[in-house]
């Protein structure tokens, strides 16, 4: 297995590459900008991209994501209820005072429950509303990994005072779905470093009294 996780353009957001050498396959994950390099390390591990996944439609996460269709012809998968968001690319980018990227509607949903990813490494979409109304967590099972998009961090939990974030939404939504996980879960938050969902729910202080 390949696994590469790196922060990419002025917000950071950790892009991830997993990917397969027995198949040469590979899933991006929030290639939010910097896709000349992403498009460099797929070339370079000589993997062949199969889908680009979206945690959620914020411009950080998926600012480089039709370059990256592009590129590679891999389709973009993203939870419909984020359509609005990408819809928005205009104002996001007011938000933070960068260019507008291109964007495109998405090729496929991430809707809750389904399976995507690669077939030797296949992850469940679990839909965790909060920090946008189509934020997702993709949890690889079998590799007890979970990618995080921005609903949880290590100590922290995503922002939920952009349009469509609702604060007892994440909280709730982080409980019900995050921290029933094993506690030997690896955390791969969309930005910042990893955690584990043990760590996070002994620790992590936006998580207690609910217990
Ligand atoms: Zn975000």
């Amino acid at each position: 297995m390949i696994l590469e996780t790196f922060p990419v353009g002025p917000l950071q957001c950790n892009c991830t590459i997993l990917g397969d050498e027995a198949s040469g396959e590979a899933i991006v994950v929030d290639p939010g900008d910097e896709v000349g390099y992403i498009n460099r390390r797929l070339t370079d591990l000589h993997l062949k991209l199969k889908q680009i996944l979206l945690t959620h439609a914020h411009i950080d996460h998926v600012g480089g994501a039709l370059k990256l269709k592009r590129l590679t012809g891999a389709p973009i998968l993203l939870n419909e209820d984020d359509l609005p968001l990408l819809a928005m690319m205009e104002t996001q980018a007011g938000w933070i005072g960068v260019e507008t990227p291109e964007t495109a509607p998405p090729d496929g949903a991430l809707a809750d429950g389904a399976v995507v990813g690669l077939e030797r490494f296949p992850a469940e979409v679990l839909h965790t509303p909060g920090h946008s109304l189509g934020s997702v967590c993709l949890h690889f099972a079998p590799l007890k990994l979970l990618l995080a998009g921005d609903t949880l961090f290590a100590g922290s939990i995503g922002r939920t005072d952009l349009p469509g974030g609702n604060a007892a939404q994440i909280i709730e939504s982080i409980h019900s779905r995050l921290l029933t996980l094993p506690d030997e879960t690896h955390v791969l938050p969309g930005h910042g470093p990893e955690t584990t969902i043990g760590v996070e729910r002994r620790g992590n202080p936006f998580l207690r009294g609910r217990y």
